[in-house]
């Protein structure tokens, strides 16, 4: 089933047209090349950490495919860890630039995938993928993370035309990039309530087709946490796959909606701030998306019990943040650069007066529906928590060096960066955020009990 789901989504797949993943699927990279780019010639490119995991079988399968070489590989230091910075695009895109008719073969995990992704895209070339960790779901997507000027920012580029997984490879990474990995994908579960809340209330409707491609294969992928940990081949090949869907996902809705939610804009305040940036090895992407899905369930859970029937609409209505004030609260919280890239979108989806009176009401009236909905696709703070701590990744804000304060404070930042519409958002029209986040930070709240990591 599996195996027809990742077919079945290629084939409906827009920029992906070939996916090898399994045992020996590196053997299939000089086939999958010379099909996809025929008469190309190809620049290997890896670092020297994801050369050494499979430069060798990938070189010699294009090699036997009779694929011509431009150059030898063009390997970027594995000392310190590449990081995906604009400066490595730039790098990589002047190699490429003068080689005619030439096209990437990357072998890289995550980082090198996006600096390979953007380089190529920058210059009208397609490319190919072979993965060497399970270790995010951007493989597949459209579109590059890339740091500039000291804060990750989104580049529309097109994806992979051809995406190479092996299973042993991946089992042979690192383990922090496969708990990474982990950690990026347990995210889909309070995106897909995110996204199901969006529908009820008319903001954002569920394509049936692209929800299955991202959520056919989650919770299967998700189930076995202390076997992904443990290097177990068969868990890490499905975190893989799921991975892959998610960014399939992506690919067909041309947005990262089925895949990203309020937890994701954690990790996105934080990358916008450049925290862990200059770390060695810098701080992951699935790291911080793990501890926001724990507070996007965290919020979801309090969300869930409350009644909106009893909620006061005058006075939610009259004490709503004018767009002034809401544009000063953004500045106020928000460094500047980030305050001014975010102000367009959060306006966008700011109401007032009759317009969110009727909000309201939709809420309210959809209350049952968005319950019954959201209550199995969700899970609960703590499972997510024991989840990551089985996997072994960060499984408390303070892991990824987040001070309580800064973790508080964050969530207050989360509703003023993007259009996205989410829990968060409807506890802010519910004027019922800022008593939410204060009720689980009370002592007896989930993160008034969770102060440091459980043993
Ligand atoms: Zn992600």
């Amino acid at each position: 089933m599996a195996d027809s789901m990742i077919e079945q989504a290629v084939a409906t797949a827009t920029q992906t047209n070939a996916i090898e993943l399994g045992e020996n699927a590196l053997d299939a990279a000089g086939r999958l090349f010379a099909e996809q780019f025929p008469g190309r010639r190809v620049l290997v490119v890896a670092d020297e950490n994801t050369f050494a995991a499979a430069g060798g079988p990938v070189v010699a399968s294009l090699e036997a495919a009779g694929v011509e070489f431009a150059e030898p590989p063009y390997l970027f230091p594995g000392v310190p860890t590449l990081y995906a910075g604009y400066e490595n695009v730039e790098v990589l895109r002047e190699h490429l630039a003068p080689l005619a008719d030439t096209v990437v073969c990357s072998v890289a995990a995550g980082s090198l995938n996006d600096i390979a992704k953007l380089a190529s895209g920058e210059l009208g070339r397609p490319y190919l993928q072979v993965c060497t960790a399970a270790s995010v779901d951007g493989y597949a997507s459209f579109g590059a993370s890339i740091a500039k000027d000291g804060f990750k920012i989104t580049r529309n580029c097109p994806a992979p035309v051809a995406i190479v997984a092996d299973v042993d490879v991946m089992a042979a990474a690192p383990a922090r990039l496969t708990a990474t990995g982990y950690g990026d994908l347990i995210e889909k579960v309070p995106a897909g309530a995110d996204w199901i809340l969006a529908d009820e209330l008319g903001v954002e409707a569920i394509d049936e087709y692209v929800w299955t491609l991202v959520q056919s294969t989650l919770r299967d992928a998700l189930a076995r946490p202390d076997l992904i940990g443990d290097g177990d081949r068969t868990e890490i090949s499905k975190l893989a796959e799921a991975n892959i869907m998610s960014g399939l996902s992506m690919q067909a809705m041309e947005s990262s909606r089925p895949a990203s939610g309020a937890g994701h804009q954690f990790s996105h305040v934080w990358e916008m701030e450049g925290h862990g940036l200059d770390w060695e090895p810098p701080l992951s992407h699935g790291f911080k998306v793990g501890i926001g899905t724990i507070a996007s369930c965290a919020m979801w859970e309090a969300a869930l019990e409350l009644d909106p029937a009893t909620i006061d609409v005058d006075r939610v209505v009259a004490a709503a943040p004018t767009a002034d004030e809401l544009a000063r609260r953004c500045r106020q919280l928000l460094q500047p650069r980030i305050a001014e890239a975010s102000l367009p979108q959060i306006l966008a989806k700011h109401l007032t007066g009759d317009a969110l009176r009727a909000r309201i009401e939709l809420i309210v009236d959809r209350w049952d529906a968005i319950r019954s909905r959201c209550a199995p696709q969700l899970l609960s703070p703590q499972d997510i928590m024991d989840r990551l701590r089985a996997v072994g990744a960060p499984h408390h804000p303070t892991m990824i060096g987040m001070d309580w304060e800064r973790f508080r404070l964050t969530h207050f930042k989360v509703p003023l960066i993007r259009s996205r519409y989410t829990v968060v958002d409807m506890l802010s029209d519910l004027g019922a955020f800022e008593d939410v986040i204060e009720g689980l930070f009370a002592p007896d709240g989930f993160w008034g009990r969770h102060q440091t990591p459980d043993a």
